[in-house]
C-alpha cells in the first residue's frame, strides 16, 4: 500500500469561527509530523477561512451533491468545495446515509462528481452491529464498495475508503484488532476485484471511536493506512495525539 499514513480530522456539525486557532495549532505542529498526511474535514461554512488559515494540512467538504448545480436548496457541490479551496471531500458517512436515506447509487454519483471537479474522495463504508453479530460484516461492507466505489477512469489514485463499524462511531468501543486486520484484507481484495491493480493504491483508513490510547494499536494493523477521526478531531492536543502516534509506527 503506497503513501503516508493519512489522518484526516471530521468536525461534523462542530465548529464557527472559534475553531480556527485548532486549525492553526495543527497545521503548526504538522512540520514536525512530515511523514503524515494530515487534514480536516470542517464544516462548510469554515472552509474558505481555514484554507486561508493553514498552510500543511489538507481541507475537505463533508459531502457534496452530485449535481453541479442547480434547485437543490442547502446543498453544496463538489465544485463549490473545490472553489472555496477543498483537496477532498467524504462521501457516503454512515450519517449520511442514515439521517439522508443516501444509498449506494447515491454515494457513487456524489465520489464521481467530487473526483471530476478536482478533489479527491474518502468514501465511507460499515457494517452496523446487528449485520455484523450476524455474521455479515464482510459481506455487507463489500456490496457497500462495489455499489458505491467511482467508476472513473484515475479513481485509485485520488480514493481512500474509510471502513466505519457504525456502531464504533462516537461509542468509544472498538472492534477488536483481528476484526479490523480482517475487515482491511477483505475491502483490499474488494478494490482489486473491482480496478484490478490500481486497487492496491488506494488507501484504507479506520474509523470509529479513534484515540490517542488506541491509535497506534490501529494503525499499525497491516492495510490500515491511516485514521478517519471524529470525536477526537475537535481539539488539536487530541487530535495531534493521534497524529504522533501514526509519526511513531516507523515510517521515518
Ligand atoms: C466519524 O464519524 O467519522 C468518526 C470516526 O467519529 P468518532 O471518531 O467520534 O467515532
Amino acid at each position: 500500500m503506497a503513501g503516508l499514513p493519512y489522518i484526516v480530522g471530521n468536525w461534523k456539525m462542530n465548529g464557527t469561527r472559534a475553531m480556527l486557532n485548532e486549525a492553526r495549532a495543527i497545521d503548526r505542529a504538522a512540520a514536525r509530523f512530515p511523514k503524515v498526511q494530515v487534514a480536516v474535514a470542517p464544516p462548510a461554512t469554515l472552509l474558505y477561512r481555514i484554507r486561508d488559515a493553514v498552510e500543511l494540512i489538507g481541507v475537505g467538504g463533508q459531502d457534496c451533491r452530485a449535481e453541479d448545480s442547480g434547485a437543490f436548496t442547502g446543498d453544496i457541490s463538489a465544485p463549490m468545495l473545490k472553489d472555496a479551496g477543498a483537496d477532498f471531500t467524504i462521501v457516503g458517512h454512515s450519517e449520511r446515509r442514515t439521517l439522508h436515506s443516501e444509498s449506494d447509487a447515491d454515494v457513487k454519483a456524489k465520489g464521481e462528481a467530487a473526483l471530476s471537479a478536482g478533489l479527491a474522495v474518502i468514501l465511507c463504508v460499515g457494517e452496523t452491529e446487528a449485520q455484523r453479530d450476524a455474521g455479515d460484516a464482510e459481506a455487507v461492507v463489500a456490496a457497500q464498495i462495489e455499489g458505491s466505489c467511482p467508476a472513473v477512469d484515475g479513481a485509485p489514485e485520488k480514493l481512500s475508503v474509510a471502513y466505519e463499524p457504525v456502531w464504533a462511531i462516537g461509542t468509544g468501543r472498538v472492534p477488536s484488532i483481528e476484526d479490523v486486520a480482517a475487515m482491511h484484507a477483505a475491502i483490499r481484495a474488494t478494490l482489486v476485484a473491482i480496478y484490478g491493480e490500481g486497487g492496491a493504491d488506494v488507501r484504507i483508513l479506520y474509523g470509529g471511536s479513534v484515540k490517542a490510547d488506541n491509535a497506534g494499536e490501529l494503525l499499525a494493523v497491516p492495510e490500515v493506512g491511516g485514521a478517519l477521526v471524529g470525536g477526537a478531531s475537535l481539539s488539536a492536543e487530541s487530535f495531534l495525539a493521534i497524529v504522533g502516534a501514526a509519526a511513531s509506527l516507523g515510517n521515518d
